[in-house]
């Protein structure tokens, strides 16, 4: 299998997304970044939990960290994308929640937050971007929310 390569001589990207490993949204995020962000070229690690993969690191050495840290320093990015989503297994599924969506949104948001601070703790300067993909109508689509 041949595919034309469309970065021949670039090293540098807009951006660098961080979203949980999990089969049912991957696909869905980048529609989010490309479409509703206007992103274009992103670098694309993806972590149990996304933002916990951030919060559990104990060092700028770890995973994690460098999965932010990479395009950072070698790809130049200016923005960083968090994306958590609901019933994420890394944090117990929405069960941990007993169907009280807003309570799991809300656990959502605050892990968010809690990663942009460690993240501009280390990368002062960039653009932090937040979301949280929300099951909605009945579990039929998933609605991206951005997280201030
Ligand atoms: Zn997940």
């Amino acid at each position: 299998m041949k595919i034309h390569f469309k970065f021949k001589n670039l090293h540098s990207c807009e951006a660098v997304v961080l979203a949980c490993i999990d089969f049912r949204f991957w696909k869905e995020t980048m529609k989010f970044v490309e479409e509703e962000l206007g992103i274009k070229s992103y670098d694309f690690p993806k972590l149990p939990g996304a933002a916990k993969s951030i919060n559990d690191c104990l060092s700028e050495v770890d995973i994690a960290m460098k999965c932010i840290g990479v395009p950072c320093d070698l790809h130049h990015v200016k923005k960083i994308v968090i994306v958590n989503h609901a019933d994420c297994g890394a944090y117990g599924g929405s069960v941990q929640f007993k169907g009280d969506d807003e309570a799991e949104q809300k656990f959502h948001e605050g892990e968010l937050r809690k990663a942009k601070e460690k993240i501009i703790a280390q990368y002062p300067g960039k653009e932090v971007i937040l979301a949280y993909a929300k099951l909605v109508d009945g579990g039929e689509f998933v609605e991206f929310l951005r997280v201030d």
